[in-house]
């Protein structure tokens, strides 16, 4: 019987998911296919549920439901609990375990792909929304020098970094304003490329040698042409997406698939 896997958002005609995991099953022989459903905006709870009825074995959940997906999900991993979302379902004979698999997707892509060590390093998070919640932890498991959390609203990047604190002077958060040290990583998990938008970063926030990520992948950003004009490196979010692909495969099927030609491909594609 082959396995069957989804991908549930709204919208979600766009999403890559299924073709990254047809290309790591194909490289690693599993037995399953994945597809892309659409669930209604007041219908994920059933669209889920149906699907398990179906014979589903496990799903990706992407915007708006993925804080849906934590509530839903019977038992969950640590790195969820922490996120306050879920990315990854598995259906398991008991119940159905959350995960999610965003953060380690991006410390993945930012060490093992792009060769930066986090360790010591003074990092910006841009942002307070899903996407920098879920990375939060997994940052801080680089043990970073100083990781700083700006935000438009900065009341929520300062809620934010109180449910991360317990222990951890090295976590601070505030408004833009408030930026007057440099950074050797700084990543934008804010929503204002999507918007054509770049958040008020001060002309020095960039280290000598710093990298600037910006999670939206598939054009050019506002951000990204700001870090260029400041001497910083610069990635998108594509890697990001492919490995935490991975990592959600790696729950599913026990196998690590290998990531590089997958990235390779999509951005030939
Ligand atoms: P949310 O809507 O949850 O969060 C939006 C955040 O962006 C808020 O902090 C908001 O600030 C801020 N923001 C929005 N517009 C602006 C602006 N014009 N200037 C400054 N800040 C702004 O979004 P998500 O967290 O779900 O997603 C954020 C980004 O991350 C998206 O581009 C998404 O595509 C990407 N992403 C990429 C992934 C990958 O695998 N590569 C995975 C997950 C997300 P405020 O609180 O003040 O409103």
């Amino acid at each position: 019987m082959t396995d069957v896997y989804a991908v549930f958002g709204n919208p979600i005609a766009h999403s890559k998911s299924p073709l990254i995991h047809a290309a790591f099953a194909g490289q690693t022989g599993q037995d399953m296919v994945y597809f892309a459903r659409l669930a209604p905006l007041e219908g994920f709870r059933d669209a889920v549920r149906a699907f398990i009825a179906e014979g589903g074995r496990g799903a990706n959940v992407t915007v708006p439901f993925k804080e849906q997906a934590f509530a839903l999900a019977t038992r969950r991993s640590g790195r969820a609990e922490m996120a306050g979302a879920v990315n990854t379902l598995k259906f398991e004979p008991n119940g159905i375990f959350g995960d999610n698999t965003d953060g380690a997707g991006l410390v993945r892509d930012l060490v093992g792909n792009l060769g930066v060590e986090l360790a010591g390093k003074r990092i910006l998070l841009m942002g307070a929304g899903g996407a920098a919640r879920g990375v939060i932890l997994p940052l801080l498991e680089q043990a970073p020098s100083r990781l700083f959390i700006a935000n438009r609203s900065a009341d929520k990047a300062i809620a934010l970094a109180r449910s991360f604190s317990a222990g951890q002077d090295i976590l601070a958060a505030g408004g833009y304003e408030q930026l007057s040290a440099s950074f050797d990583v700084v990543i934008n998990a804010t929503a204002a490329s999507l918007a054509g938008d770049l958040p008020p970063l001060p002309d020095d926030v960039f280290s000598g040698d710093a990298l600037a990520y910006d999670m939206m992948y598939g054009r050019d950003t506002p951000f990204l042409a700001f870090a260029r004009d400041h001497g910083a490196e610069t990635a998108d979010g594509l890697g990001m997406l492919v490995e935490q692909a991975a990592e959600s495969f790696y729950l599913w099927r026990g196998i690590r698939p290998n990531t590089e030609p997958v990235i390779r491909m999509l951005r030939a594609a």
